[in-house]
């Protein structure tokens, strides 16, 4: 029986990926982008500005880093980002749908603001993000994409109501572009990563991380790398059989 994989990119696996990150200038997106780095791939990331990290990446990767200012939650200036991708590197072969903001508080005090802003970026700038980059990888016939979900999704969370239905709303489109994309050699995968340390969760009180701690069997919060490294199993490119899921990376605190 033949065991060649059925996905292109996998017979060519020697070339370095084009891997775009949206939010890859901190927190778990800068993670991400560190581990795409360290495994030789050409890196485009983006946010709404430049972090320290962000600089220290331009001046060690000149030549495998690209980052861009974009505000996702606007369709232009996605748009502006990939193409400014697609015309350094003239492909995309791994979407990282990352980017995503959260607003604390009960849904009877949220203004409209308060749910714009979730809503514009981490559903709508998904949706952006995912039209324009699977748009090129349908003419290649390959590619894969991830998208950051959260445990909240599934669980709910006092005070993150409008967060926990963008996320929930994330596992839907994971589901449907797996199904759109899956003949076309295109894998479409999410995470739901348990609380990380990272800017998102400074809201947390200590006596808040303690509990988290305790009720996790892992006895820890995650890291960027422990949800990176998932990225990579997902963005394998043998790994063409895996599709329409969402990972649970929790330290096993739901299951
Ligand atoms: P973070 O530290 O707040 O970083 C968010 C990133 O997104 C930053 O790079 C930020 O840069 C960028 N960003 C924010 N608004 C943007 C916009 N309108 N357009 C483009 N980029 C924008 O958050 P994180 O903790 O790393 O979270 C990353 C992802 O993991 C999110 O999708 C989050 O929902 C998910 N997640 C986090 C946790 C956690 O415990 N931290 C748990 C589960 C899931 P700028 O502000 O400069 O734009």
């Amino acid at each position: 029986m033949s065991e060649t994989p059925q996905n292109p990119a996998a017979q060519n696996s020697t070339q370095p990926r084009v891997v775009i990150v949206t939010g890859g200038s901190r927190g778990l997106g800068a993670g991400i982008v560190e581990s795409y780095l360290a495994s030789g791939d050409l890196v485009a990331a983006c946010a709404r500005s430049v972090t320290p990290e962000v600089e220290r990446w331009r001046t060690e990767h000149p030549d495998r880093f690209f980052f861009a200012t974009a505000d996702l939650s606007k369709s232009a200036d996605a748009k502006a980002f990939v193409d400014a991708v697609v015309e350094r590197w003239d492909r995309v072969d791994v979407l990282i749908n990352n980017a995503g903001v959260a607003r604390d508080g009960i849904l009877g005090m949220a203004t409209d603001e308060d749910i714009d802003v979730v809503v514009d970026l981490n559903i709508k700038g998904t949706l952006y993000m995912s039209r324009l980059v699977s748009r090129r990888m349908l003419a290649r016939r390959s590619g894969s994409i991830v998208n950051i979900s959260s445990i909240v999704g599934r669980s709910g969370y006092r005070g993150l109501g409008v967060y926990s239905a963008t996320k929930a709303a994330l596992d839907g489109l994971t589901r449907s572009m797996a199904r759109e994309l899956g003949s076309r050699g295109i894998t479409v995968n999410g995470i739901a990563p348990g609380y990380l340390r990272t800017e998102m969760s400074h809201g947390l009180d200590e006596g808040q991380m303690g509990q988290i701690e305790r009720r996790t069997p892992a006895g820890r919060l995650g890291e960027p790398v422990d949800v990176a490294r998932v990225c990579q199993f997902l963005t394998d490119p043998a790994g063409s059989y895996l599709t329409g899921q969402v990972l649970v990376v929790d330290g096993g605190l739901t299951s």
